[in-house]
């Protein structure tokens, strides 16, 4: 199926090959015809499966033709990074239409926000605690809303919004046409769903395949102290285009920068402690090309949409397994396979290892110049070396360790007994190229998202 054959608006469908979409995802394919039809609309689909357009594009095209700045579209959704997300792929989509889009969110200054709302607007993203605080100053009116997206609603019930939902909905026509959007279905989303929408058509769509199967995962062990050194080879080899190196800490994040730049490296860092202003503005230049080096935190990184990322880095493993699979995600949202490089010290084996059990696999070794004879821990061993009071962490962690280590090498036809991959590509210096290693498959391109840095134009 083709964009133009989901009925929507030849504006609509320039902006959306100027996007480089070529084809719509599943989620766009079912969710467009029905919107477009003006029914509600329950729908359970993930962040990567091309939701935002699933609903942005049929509202653009259902306001196009109408009386112009009232508030007719409401978006909300729970956090500011995926408010600004959202209004930036309807600058995107929309930017051949004379309408207007305003964006507000907490934890940013709200003078710019009310001047951005007196001028007027047809679409508002919101998350929902800015959103009641301006309803109460008297700045919004939502008397006039047609469509009301619900946009990630279980996560707006992790964040305890739920109740301002309900508040902010009171405010609106019962006249109206609701959509939600969800990746999963708690009961109380259910009943929320049967509070809110009338008469629903409920789609479902598999998520995105997970980036534990399409991204190319190498691990380097490697003594804290070279970290640095081993980060600036690997960005310094021409093989990392656009990167994002993930720290575990605010601090750690502010002294790699101060590293990378040292060594010549363009970088910024996004963290919970910069200003929203100071986040937005390290994104957007990252995103422009001025950096291709963006230092992050776990928090800082979630919901953000960077896109084509050559490389993801972890500079230190996560504390929560879970977030190694998001780390990883960001890379290779362009089609092609993204590579994720794991720096693994003698510190980090325990949280090596719970994210191996995850993933029930054993992340492939990359020599380097610095490797460092770090050998994995198995899990049992290492609760013994717990009991016996050994220290079961460090680069030899003990007999047991390495026996086992041993003969997982002999079944593997290694022979190093420190643990190096005598099959990993990169058998000399970081420098050196790693692509031959890198098998391309092309074939999960299909089935992962594209995205394009374009946006602004006509539409403001
Ligand atoms: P979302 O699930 O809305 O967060 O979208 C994930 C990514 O997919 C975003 O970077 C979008 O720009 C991109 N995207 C959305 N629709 C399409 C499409 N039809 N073809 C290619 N990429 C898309």
């Amino acid at each position: 199926m083709t964009f133009k054959e989901l009925n929507l608006d030849r504006e609509i469908t320039s902006a959306v090959s100027k996007a480089g979409y070529e084809e719509p995802t599943p989620i766009q394919e079912k969710a467009i015809p029905v919107i477009l039809k003006g029914h509600d609309l329950i729908a359970c689909a993930q962040t990567g499966t091309g939701k935002t357009a699933a609903f942005a594009l049929p509202v653009l095209s259902m306001l196009k033709d109408k009386k112009p700045r009232r508030i007719r579209a409401l978006i909300i959704t729970p956090t500011r990074e995926l408010a600004i997300q959202i209004f930036d792929n309807f600058k995107k989509y929309g930017r051949y239409l004379k309408l207007r889009a305003v964006c507000i969110y907490g934890g940013a200054k709200q003078g710019p926000q009310i001047d951005a709302l007196l001028s007027g607007g047809d679409i508002l993203i919101a998350t929902p605690g800015r959103l009641l605080d301006f309803m109460g100053s008297g700045y919004i009116n939502l008397s006039q809303v047609e469509t009301f997206v619900l946009d990630e609603a279980d996560r707006m019930l992790d964040m305890g919004f739920i109740g301002d939902v309900r508040k902010i909905v009171k405010f609106m026509p019962q006249q109206r046409q609701t959509l939600m959007f969800s990746a999963t279905m708690p009961k109380e989303i259910e009943l929320l769903a049967q509070e809110l929408l009338t008469d629903p058509v409920t789609i479902k769509v598999a998520p995105p395949a997970s980036p534990a199967e399409t991204v190319d995962q190498k691990l380097c062990f490697v003594n804290r102290a070279d970290k640095n050194a081993l980060l600036i080879r690997f960005l310094q080899s021409g093989e990392v285009r656009r990167a994002i190196v993930f720290t575990r800490t605010k601090y750690g994040a502010d002294k790699l920068v101060r590293a990378l730049l040292k060594a010549q490296i363009p970088a910024a860092a996004i963290h919970g402690d910069k200003t929203q202003g100071q986040r937005q503005n390290a994104l957007e230049r990252f995103k422009s090309g001025q950096y291709n080096v963006l230092v992050a935190t776990d928090v800082a990184s979630r919901g953000i949409d960077v896109p084509k990322l050559s490389h993801v880095f972890n500079y230190e493993l996560p504390d929560e397994p879970e977030s190694y699979i998001h780390r990883i995600g960001r890379a290779g949202r362009a089609g092609e396979n993204g590579i994720s490089i794991s720096f693994c010290c003698s510190e980090e084996l325990e949280k090596l290892r719970d994210i191996e059990k995850m993933l029930k696999k054993e992340i492939p070794l990359l020599e380097t110049e610095y490797s460092a004879p770090l050998v994995r821990m198995p899990a049992a061993r290492t609760a013994s070396a717990k009991f016996s009071g050994h220290s079961a962490r460090g680069g030899h962690s003990g007999r047991a360790a390495r026996t086992d280590q041993a003969r997982r090498d002999s079944r593997t036809g290694r022979s190093d007994r420190t643990g190096r991959s005598s099959r990993a590509g990169y058998t000399g210096r970081a420098g050196r190229t790693a692509s031959g290693e890198h098998t391309r498959r092309t074939r999960h391109a299909k089935s992962r998202m594209y995205s394009s840095a374009t946006s602004g134009g006509g539409f403001t």
